[in-house]
């Protein structure tokens, strides 16, 4: 298979989005460190937003300055480096000030929230950024919160910006709530297509390509696991990261989880990380030259993930399947 490791490369959206250095900085060199001994490339996407705004406050506070620099010198790297910068929305980044902490506004976290032109100008000030540092290599989206639907608010924003590629949808994803919302059920069961008008429609003349983000089905005895260790677990599943995220799961698809098996996204962080292997297995046998696309989070990062990502790739390798960036295999296509 072709192999994305994809990373939202982002703080934490609570109350306290956690410090550049544990949340951001550090777990990516950690990554970095696992991939370089298999020559494995990364696709970040980059949660701007968080850089348009903090670019504000770095005249006034030294530790935005030294945080925006931070993040500037480590994306200029990743992109010399041969990984993917590729652009993340966040739109509650609009709504957050700072004056030498972060005070987080997420009321409104999902984009739809905004008017279609002030998504226009959104996305276009959150792509500059990134272009301003890695130069004309951004053409792939992963929506902030999956919050992908209704999609015809992004549109044409997003084929202005010269956007060709999404990787958002999931098989089975569904949440509609008072912050989420997004619906991939009855998506086609492929893992890249063209679409236009929605991204789980497939539409064979449209202008965008689906890479979904691949799923695998989880038996409960895992999130007994997980549940167990998030309460009881000792250093090696502590993140890196020092934030806290908004919300969390639902009790009513946690008792799905805990009961009967889910599809679940697969993923990289943390305890998930140990699901990898098999994932690969499963995706494999159902389509062998496809795409595994596997998410994951600087900030999730734990020393039992990246071993169990170290064991990942090895596997990968010895297999022969080829990890991959977006700029180096889908653009071509
Ligand atoms: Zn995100």
């Amino acid at each position: 298979m072709n192999i994305f490791l994809t990373l939202d490369y982002e703080l934490f959206s609570g109350a306290n989005p956690g410090s550049v250095e544990n949340t951001i900085i550090k777990p990516t060199e950690k990554l970095l460190d696992i991939g370089d001994k298999y020559g494995a490339k990364f696709v970040f996407f980059v949660d701007s937003g968080y850089l348009v705004k903090l670019s504000k406050y770095i005249d006034k506070y030294p530790q935005a300055k030294s945080d925006y620099e931070k993040v500037v010198e480590q994306l200029k790297m990743l992109d010399e480096k041969g990984h993917d910068i590729q652009l993340h929305v966040h739109p509650h980044w609009e709504d957050c000030t700072y004056d030498g902490a972060w005070h987080m506004d997420t009321s409104r976290f999902r984009i739809h929230h905004f008017s279609k032109e002030e998504i226009a100008d959104i996305l276009s000030r959150y792509k500059k950024a990134l272009t301003d540092i890695v130069g004309d290599k951004v053409f792939a989206y992963r929506a902030g919160g999956w919050c992908l639907q209704p999609f015809d608010k992004l549109k044409d924003a997003l084929k202005k910006e010269g956007i060709t590629l999404d990787s958002t949808a999931y098989e089975d994803g569904y949440n509609s709530s008072a912050t989420h919302y997004f619906d991939f059920r009855g998506m086609p069961s492929k893992t890249l297509y063209s679409f236009e008008d929605d991204p789980v429609k497939e539409d064979e003349k449209g202008f965008f390509t689906q890479v979904p983000i691949s799923t695998y089905d989880v038996n409960p005895w895992f999130f007994w696991k997980f549940a167990y260790y998030k309460k009881f677990g000792k250093n090696e599943h502590k993140t890196y990261g020092d934030g806290i995220g908004a919300g969390g799961t639902s009790n009513s698809s946690m008792l799905r989880m805990l009961t009967r098996p889910t599809k679940s996204l697969v993923s990289m962080d943390g305890l998930r990380a140990s699901l990898l292997i098999k994932a690969l297995d499963a995706n494999s046998k159902k389509d062998k030259d496809g795409n595994l696309v596997v998410i994951g989070h600087p900030k999730a990062v734990t020393p039992f993930s990246l071993d169990a990502l170290d064991k990942f790739l090895a596997y990968a390798k010895q297999n022969d399947h080829k990890v991959l960036t977006f700029n180096k295999y889908i653009k071509n296509i």
